[in-house]
């Protein structure tokens, strides 16, 4: 698997997970870094680091940039996506509310997750989101209920920073997040575009 090159995330962007965190929706999308040290390919494991306490999974539609984006058009955004990711954002929950930022909460290594690229496909919104754990389904959407859609937030993104060739947005987890635990086997599926199967296990 190639390593991507910046990973640009956004945080709440389906109202039932806002929700489920107790988060209002934003006004504007929330974005945060994840660094690409953190990916990992399906089939290796994610780590829970020592003293982390919660780590959840979140299921993302990742989406991978084909050219170079500046303060682009949402059209000239769409038209830019050269492929779909299934991503895996892996989340310490306890470290992302104390820290004060998000660098090691959402960063740490094996934290992400990413299954192969597919090609682009045709209707941004129209892309199904399943997470399993265990073989039991956990979360299930569409990208037709995303506030912001996808070329939308790449347009914002790319308003603030340039996104390049190969770049990375993962483009936030709706409802049903929750934590794993070591022996837990986690799949992330875009249906009938790409998926990502890690087992668990706790960091040495
Ligand atoms: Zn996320």
């Amino acid at each position: 698997m190639k390593r991507p090159g910046k990973i640009v995330c956004v945080g709440r962007n389906y109202r039932e997970h806002a929700k489920e965190m107790g988060n209002e929706v934003p006004a504007e999308p929330l974005l945060f870094l994840k660094p690409p040290s953190c990916v990992i390919a399906s089939g290796e494991s994610i780590e829970l680091p020592a003293g982390a306490g919660r780590v959840d999974f979140e299921g993302e539609v990742g989406i991978v940039v084909g050219s170079r984006l500046r303060k682009a058009t949402p059209e000239a955004c769409a038209a830019a996506v050269r492929g779909i990711a299934a991503a895996n954002d892996v989340s310490a929950r306890e470290w992302q509310k104390n820290d004060g930022q998000w660098a090691r909460a959402k960063g740490s290594d094996t934290f992400l997750p990413l299954g192969e690229e597919s090609g682009s496909p045709r209707d941004l919104t129209a892309l199904t989101i399943v997470t399993r754990v265990n073989g039991k389904e956990r979360q299930r959407a569409s990208t037709a209920d995303m506030v912001f859609p996808i070329p939308v937030l790449l347009a914002y993104i790319s308003r603030h920073m340039t996104l390049e060739p190969g770049d990375l947005v993962l483009t936030g987890t709706p409802s049903g997040v929750g934590p794993l635990e070591p022996g837990d086997v986690v799949e992330i599926e875009v249906a009938g575009h790409s998926a990502v199967r890690n087992p668990v296990t706790a960091a040495a």
